[in-house]
């Protein structure tokens, strides 16, 4: 188990970003949570520092709240090549898939357990009673009991799940549930992913970071800049690059991209559509390949982008089979549509270089897709309405709480409907006004429901209550919490 490092911010760019009133309410709100926690940290666990949305969430959320006077701490827990194997088929199975053909059952089960036994030992060592443990995804789940025990109030904070149950949720759900049940709390991104067993339910949506290298604001010339430095447009210029940003240190970016594709790169002037995600089979960067060459939009490029697979993704062992998959797809397109596409692999060495890099794309792009066949949330979504940006996505699981169809962008009502994709592609590459309204549309949602002044009076809010069940630190040290009563062995 790790500590990542979570680095000061100073306040003044946020409050620009939510405004007086809004600040003012954030600030009063965790001024109360402060107090009630006395010092007390909020530990926030979860597998992965690098990659993926809960990341992003935690590397924005959490100095900010340290500098609302929340202590924040992140621990990242230490699993195996088959640990992250069966909590990857676990994750599939409860976005209602069956990935691969491994099983859920007893050996699975033992292996779980161990490298969870593993991680509790350093997890116990740090966790003071009234403390607060928020347990993010399936991976640490079995380290709810142990933080429990400690004496913490515990929050599962669940990212994913499923439209429609089928027999893989509930194959996951077996698996995981009962080592939930000592949890205090459990927060989910939207009421359509409630299991109906779940007690005590909360829905709280994720938000996005608008000062963070991710989504801050540049002009369109630091944006081709960037991309054409790491090779992602003609005509670049040399590396590195370096970014003012509102907070913390600039950022520079030094890593040229890795691309597949045949020539070379696109100009800047082409209009670009843009699908940003990890590799992996629940994203279908292979249905955008295929819905963009059906869109037939003559003089449009493509770019696919995800995290460099050598990379440090560890709790996600099949990207690199998925970005073979997906290479393998290109390599067969018609040679007029290969020369109009390209896979970017974005290095992950230093973070907030990919960051900034994944802004500038988002940016540039003409359109931005999100064509997931399941998604918990969708920050990719969030970032590209954010930065006023076109969007198509597939209408599942959060995306479909993020955008209304036809006023923040266009929805796609069966995620597998090629066809349907394609002809959204198509409208909105060739109806600049729509697309611009769409835009407007989208910065315009993402501003009122998804910045993180709402999200952390959410979680203030959600905190406070779960704090009135465990005895405070006004009251003494309490000692290691008993089970409640029902709390099933196992
Ligand atoms: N992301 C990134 N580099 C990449 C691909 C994705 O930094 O090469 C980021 C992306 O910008 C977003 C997050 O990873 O912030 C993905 O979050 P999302 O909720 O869209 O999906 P998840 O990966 O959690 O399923």
């Amino acid at each position: 188990m790790r500590e990542v490092d979570l680095p000061p911010v100073r306040l003044e760019p946020y409050k620009e970003a939510f405004g007086p009133a809004r600040s003012a309410e954030l600030a009063s709100v965790a001024e109360r949570v402060g107090k009630r926690l006395a010092g007390r940290v909020v530990w926030q666990l979860n597998s992965t520092a690098a990659g993926g949305g809960v990341a992003e969430l935690l590397y924005g959320l959490g100095p900010l709240a340290g500098a609302l006077g929340v202590g924040t701490r992140w621990l990242v827990i230490d699993g195996d090549a088959e640990f992250f194997a069966i909590t990857k088929r676990l994750c599939l199975r409860l976005y209602g898939i069956q990935g691969d053909s491994g099983a859920l059952g007893p050996a699975e089960l033992a292996h779980f357990r161990a490298v969870t036994e593993a991680n509790a030992v350093e997890l116990a060592r740090r966790v003071r009673p009234g403390d607060v443990v928020v347990v993010h995804d399936p991976q640490p789940a079995g380290l709810v009991r142990v933080a429990w025990e400690c004496g913490a109030s515990v929050v599962w904070r669940c990212h994913i799940g499923s439209d429609r149950p089928n027999q893989h949720t509930v194959e996951g759900w077996a698996f995981l549930r009962h080592f939930l049940e000592p949890e205090d709390r459990m927060v989910f991104s939207t009421p359509r992913h409630v299991p109906g067993w779940a007690e005590r339910p909360t829905v709280i949506p994720p938000s996005i970071d608008p000062c963070a290298p991710r989504n801050t604001d540049l002009t369109d010339t630091t944006a081709t800049t960037v991309l054409g430095a790491v090779g992602i447009l003609a005509n670049g210029g040399p590396l590195p690059v370096t970014v003012p940003v509102p907070v913390g240190e600039p950022v520079t970016v030094r890593r040229p991209v890795t691309a597949v594709r045949e020539g070379d790169p696109p100009s800047a002037r082409v209009p670009m559509v843009v699908q940003v995600s990890r590799w992996d089979r629940l994203k279908d960067m292979g249905g955008v390949l295929r819905a963009f060459g059906e869109a037939g939009v003559e003089g449009a490029y493509l770019t696919l982008a995800g995290p460099d697979v050598g990379g440090a993704v560890a709790d996600d062992p099949e990207a690199a089979a998925l970005f073979e998959e997906c290479r393998q797809q290109w390599r067969e397109l018609p040679d007029g549509l290969r020369r109009r596409s390209q896979l970017l692999c974005l290095p992950m060495t230093d973070l907030r270089e990919n960051a900034l890099v994944v802004n500038a794309l988002q940016r540039h792009a003409t359109v931005v897709v999100q064509k997931s066949l399941a998604e918990g949330f969708g920050l990719t979504a969030t970032e590209a309405m954010w930065k006023r940006r076109p969007l198509v996505a597939s209408a599942v699981g959060g995306l479909r709480d993020q955008l209304d169809d036809d006023r923040h962008g266009l929805l796609l009502t069966d995620p597998k409907d090629i066809p349907a994709a394609a002809a959204a592609i198509r409208r909105l590459l060739t109806d600049p006004a729509l697309a611009a309204r769409l835009g407007a549309g989208a910065r315009e949602r993402v501003a009122e429901r998804f910045l993180p002044d709402r999200h952390l009076t959410q979680w203030a809010q959600l905190i406070e209550d779960a704090l009135k069940d465990t005895p405070g630190p006004a009251a003494g040290e309490p000692g290691p919490r008993q089970r409640r009563s029902g709390t099933k062995e196992h």
